[in-house]
């Protein structure tokens, strides 16, 4: 449906988002201004900020929506509780939407919140009407129905929803003696501030940003995103690799979600984290470094000592690529069997290290001829 034909609104969604976004981010800066909260209002806030933004990284997103990894059920169980206090709707539901933006990404006849509706749409609009597009389908989901805490959580989420933002605020309020304080600070602010950095995710981190690895749809890596939401802004990494438990794949990117996946699996609490193989992953960059290459090189068409250049690096990545499919379609062949030999494993991981080596080293030399290029046509 498009936007010009609008549905009628969502009366509920509506009420609670002028609601929650006057009290969080009117009234409680306020608040606070005025009479100010207690310590253990303000130690309770961030903990709850802290604890249900990582369940929806680690646990709705990467998890459920995703099984970018499997958790044992005192993980899942955490996740499922800390992630109901986001109120971004139950386990079930996030996911079977999630999965649809996935496969459908800027359509938008299918993609919930598709960018090519507009930003506000993007953002928070299709929460708002009875848009089509924000129908869930269940039958995306059927796997988690396996899950009996995932399947809990739906069942039970309002209950919790109530206990967790509304009588636990107040039990711990009446207990410091910073009843409204808890209820201003750690329900409406933390609420309104930590839903805002999850929406950017569907709309900034589809605007804003660089295409690092694909520009097939519109998501971008956006570093200042990723430090708002646990390391989920390198959006366009997760769209290119979507099963990858980590979306900030270098050392430097900010992305607590994957260390703390990692260090769940280092416990025992998780196993059976999936991760690209680099070589495709360099893959996909140096793909891209090509296009910005080629695109600027048409802007000046005159310079034929960088077309050249261009030219030969080219053929030397097709060369690479297709030594590294010669190297696949040999370990298939070679079969699992053989794979169990201490030679022909040496064999192999060195033929990819190598491949991967050289693809590194072209993805350096292409970007210092960005670097000239960019500065010679500046
Ligand atoms: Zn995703
Ligand atoms: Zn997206």
């Amino acid at each position: 449906m498009s936007q010009d034909q609008k549905p009628p609104l969502v009366v509920s969604n509506v009420v609670f988002f002028i609601v929650i976004n006057l009290l969080g981010l009117v009234v409680a800066p306020l608040y606070g201004l005025y009479v100010g909260f207690s310590g253990w209002t303000w130690a309770f806030a961030a903990t709850v900020w802290i604890l249900s933004g990582l369940s929806i990284t680690m646990g709705y997103h990467r998890l459920w929506s995703h099984r970018t990894y499997q958790a044992r059920w005192p993980l899942r169980l955490a996740l499922a509780i800390f992630g109901t206090f986001s109120l971004q709707n139950s386990i079930y539901v996030w996911a079977a939407r999630h999965r649809i933006h996935h496969r459908h990404t800027d359509d938008v006849d299918h993609d919930p919140h598709s960018i090519k509706s507009g930003f506000w749409h993007a953002h928070i609009g299709w929460m708002l009407r009875h848009w089509k597009t924000s129908e869930v389908d269940f039958n995306q989901v059927k796997d988690l129905e396996k899950d009996p805490i995932v399947m809990w959580q739906h069942r039970h989420y309002w209950t919790l929803v109530w206990a967790f933002n509304l009588g636990l605020p107040i039990a711990l309020g009446l207990m410091v003696g910073d009843v409204l304080g808890m209820l201003l600070l750690a329900s409406a602010f933390r609420l309104a501030f930590s839903q805002h950095c999850t929406f950017f995710i569907n709309s900034l981190a589809h605007t804003w940003g660089k295409r690092t690895y694909s520009d097939e749809d519109s998501s971008r890596d956006n570093g200042v995103i990723a430090l708002l939401t646990w390391g989920e802004g390198y959006h366009n990494y997760h769209h290119s690799f979507q099963a990858d438990y980590r979306n900030g794949l270098r050392w430097w990117q900010f992305d607590p979600g994957k260390w703390l996946i990692a260090a769940a699996a280092w416990c025992g609490l998780a196993h059976g984290l999936k991760r690209t193989p680099k070589f495709k992953v360099l893959r996909a960059r140096l793909q891209m470094q090509f296009k910005e290459l080629e695109a600027r090189l048409n802007e000046h068409a005159d310079d034929e000592t960088w077309r050249a250049t261009l030219e030969h690096e080219y053929q030397q990545f097709k060369d690479t690529v297709a030594q590294w499919q010669a190297v696949q379609a040999e370990r298939v062949q070679a079969g699992a069997d053989a794979l169990k030999d201490r030679w022909a494993k040496t064999h192999f991981r060195t033929r990819y290290k190598e491949l991967e080596y050289r693809m590194k080293m072209q993805a350096a030399r292409l970007a210092s001829l960005q670097r000239i290029t960019q500065s010679a046509t500046a």
